[in-house]
Formats: C-alpha cells, sequence, structure tokens
C-alpha cells in the first residue's frame, strides 16, 4: 500500500528526462525490508530522510529467475510501520525484455508506458518506483517538457491538470490503481488526431477519448479517429449490457495505432483498431476484476480470447469437449516473485474455456458464467483458485483435474 508522487522533466535540448520519485509506503501484516521494483539505473536515494548507496538497492534473484528480479531496502520494518523512499535518476530504455525506448524526434519527444504482462518487469516499474502489481498505489505524476520546442499532447486515463497548454501538466490516478494500471502516452501535438465524445453507457455518462497516433511515417488519420471513437463507444455499450455496470470512473481513454501491439489499462488501452473488442473487453477482464498476483494473468487472455475472437484465429464462444489426455500446459507460474502471463495463455486458455462451456451446458452458459464472475469480483482482484471453485459451481462438477493440468501443467 503506496503512495508515489513524481516529477519527470524532459529536457528537449539535451535530450534528457529526469526524474525525482517519492513513495510513502506502509508494511502490512509481514515485518522485514520492503521490497520494490524500478527498471532504470538510480543516482541517489533516501529512506527515512537517510541517504542509501546505491548498491544497498542492487536488484536480486528472489528465486523466480533474474528476469523477475526485484530491489529491496535493506532496513528492518515493522509490521504496518510507514517510510518514505525517495529516489532520483535518469530515464533509460527499461531494463526489461521488449521494453521501448524514449523516443527523440526534432524538437520534441514520445513516451509510452508501454506496457506488457508477458514479461517481468514491464508494469510501471519501468519507469517508476512500484510493488508487484496486487498492491494498490495512489499516483500524483507531473510532467514537463522543457526548452524551446514543439507542443506535446499528454493522454492518461488519470484526472489531467494542464497548467501549461502543451507543455506541462499533473496527472493524479485514484488509490485504486496498481502498478498495471496507470496509461500514459506523452507526443508532440500535430502527430495526434484526438477526438472526445460525451455518450452513455448502460445509462451512466461516460466520456470518451480517443487519440490516434501517426506511426512509421504516416500522418494521424482524422476517419480512423472517428471510425475507432464510433467502435470503442459501441464496445463499452455491449459489454455494459451484456457482463454488467461499469468499474471505472466516467472516463475511456483509447490511444489508436497502426501497430499490431496493444495493451490494456484501468478503462483505457492502447490498441490497432482491429483488436479494440478485444483491448475494450479486458476494462471487464482484467482491469474490472484485477489478476490476484501477475501469474493469475492467464484467466484475462483466456477469456478475451475465447470471447472475442477479434485478435487470434479460434473460434469466439466454443465450447468443445476436453478430457484429460491432451498435453499440459502450464498457464499460471507457481513461483510466488514470478511475474508474467505465459504465450499459452491464449489459445490454452482459451481451449481450456471451451471445455468447460462443454462442462457448463454450453457457450450461453460459460458467457453467463462470466457475467457472474464479473459481477462477483467487480473493482477487486481474483485468483486461479477462485476462478476453479467458481468455474466448479457452473459446470456442477469438480474442476480441479483440468485446472492442475490445463493451467498448472501438472501431467
Ligand atoms: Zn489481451
Amino acid at each position: 500500500m503506496a503512495r508515489l508522487t513524481a516529477t519527470v522533466r524532459f529536457d528537449l535540448a539535451a535530450q534528457l528526462a529526469e526524474v525525482s520519485a517519492v513513495v510513502d509506503l506502509t508494511l502490512e501484516q509481514h515485518a522485514g525490508w520492503p521490497a520494490f521494483d524500478l527498471r532504470q539505473d538510480i543516482d541517489s536515494a533516501s529512506f527515512d530522510g537517510t541517504e542509501v548507496p546505491g548498491e544497498a538497492l542492487e536488484h536480486r534473484d528472489m528465486g523466480a529467475g533474474y528476469e523477475a528480479r526485484m530491489r529491496c531496502v535493506e532496513v528492518a520494518c515493522d509490521p504496518g510501520s510507514r517510510h518514505r523512499l525517495e529516489l532520483r535518476y535518469r530515464l533509460g530504455t527499461p531494463q526489461a525484455t521488449g521494453a521501448q525506448a524514449l523516443e527523440w524526434p526534432d524538437q520534441g519527444v514520445r513516451w509510452d508506458l508501454w506496457m506488457s504482462d508477458l514479461e517481468p518487469g514491464r508494469y510501471l516499474e519501468m519507469w517508476l518506483p512500484a510493488n508487484l502489481c496486487h498492491d494498490r498505489l495512489a499516483i500524483e505524476l507531473s510532467v514537463e517538457v522543457a526548452g524551446a520546442g514543439r507542443r506535446h499532447v499528454l493522454l492518461a486515463n488519470g484526472e489531467i491538470n494542464e497548467a501549461v497548454p502543451g507543455r506541462r501538466w499533473s496527472v493524479r490516478y485514484p488509490p485504486s490503481y496498481t502498478a498495471l494500471s496507470p496509461l500514459l502516452v506523452l507526443a508532440p501535438a500535430e502527430e495526434v488526431v484526438l477526438r472526445r465524445r460525451e455518450t452513455s453507457v448502460a445509462g451512466l455518462p461516460m466520456s470518451v477519448t480517443v487519440a490516434c497516433l501517426a506511426g512509421a511515417g504516416a500522418a494521424a488519420d482524422p476517419a480512423s479517429a472517428d471510425s475507432a471513437a464510433a467502435d470503442v463507444t459501441a464496445w463499452l455499450s455491449y459489454f455494459a449490457a451484456r457482463y454488467g455496470r461499469w468499474a471505472h470512473s466516467s472516463r475511456f481513454v483509447a490511444v489508436v495505432w497502426g501497430s499490431d501491439r496493444g495493451m490494456e489499462y484501468d478503462g483505457a488501452t492502447t490498441s490497432s483498431p482491429h483488436a479494440l473488442e478485444h483491448e475494450v473487453f479486458h476494462s471487464w477482464f482484467g482491469r474490472g476484476v484485477k489478476p490476484a498476483r501477475a501469474s493469475d494473468g492467464w484467466i484475462d487472455e483466456a477469456m478475451a480470447t475465447w470471447a472475442t475472437a477479434s485478435r487470434r484465429a479460434v473460434g469466439r464462444y466454443g465450447a468443445e469437449e476436453l478430457g484429460l489426455d491432451e498435453p499440459p500446459t502450464l498457464l499460471c507460474p507457481p513461483h510466488p516473485w514470478s511475474r508474467h502471463t505465459p504465450r499459452e495463455a491464449y489459445l490454452g486458455g482459451s481451449r481450456l474455456l471451451a471445455g468447460l462451456a462443454y462442462m457448463a451446458g454450453g457457450a450461453p452458459q460459460l458467457r453467463s458464467a462470466l457475467a457472474d464472475w464479473y459481477g462477483t469480483y467487480r473493482g477487486r482482484a481474483a485468483s486461479s483458485e477462485d476462478l476453479a471453485n467458481h468455474m466448479a459451481r457452473w459446470c456442477g462438477r469438480d474442476v480441479g483435474p483440468w485446472f492442475d493440468r490445463y493451467v498448472h501443467g501438472r501431467g
């Protein structure tokens, strides 16, 4: 449980980004060293006002492999005690597989948090200090683009206050967020086509922001922005009607581009136009109900693949008998410090759901089971064990052997 207050200052002339971050944290039920992660080199640090040498915060393998490494403050702290960690550093390319560098186009900067479930260390900790994704984190972020250069646009799924137009913003993300929640994209203004729509979703007012970004030599396209805004609004209404009430603030933010990659955030997405259905679905399943641990992230991709066929070459709403003689699949890595979703989650997870649909009596029953899952855990986190218990009720039988074999990889 923590509050993060940070300032990121982009110096366009020097092509340098400096960060000052303060984490106010409270230990929960265990005594010990506070653990956190940050995939940047730290220039200076202090803990409760005392300077901490850089080597005391070095990454360490917690047993789930070096890719899932964490940092610890080597100070014994009591349960329930409160502390302050202060860090200063310059932003480089985050030290995590697949992370993207900052870009410095002429007189400008492009910054996208560019998160991923597929590799450890690819949530907020790429850029700012954070705990594992189960831990709630209220964030106040100030962003400044300094120096003579172009005006910029900042997009985020928090409350944005634009203090100096095109230059300086503060963003307040709500305390319900965790390291996998916040979206932030910063880009030169002329590379962005913005559409804002005030609409209503299942009777609730909703502000939909769609930003189409230029890419790979192509200008941002106004027609694509209009089309994406219409699609996003339709998917929001459809999922609210089918699965239940919106769990986030009265805002949805979509950043749309030609690139194939997409990512879900709380009430927000970065997406290609053809993946919008999949990514908007994640505001219900994945960020409306969050994974209890990073290794429970397979649930969201299994459900999204089964219920939206827009991204994968598998049938939507499959219902097909699944025996206990197929090769085992590991979707939920067992180590407590493990923090990635295996790629098998999409196809293997979807195949498991098709088998559960068969056991539940068909796809309509499984869709109702998903709506019931969302209704039960909306705004909270849920684990693989929770899902096994939920599906056992809907299937009217023990599904433990299927979870053992096709989730936990026990052959
Ligand atoms: Zn997905």
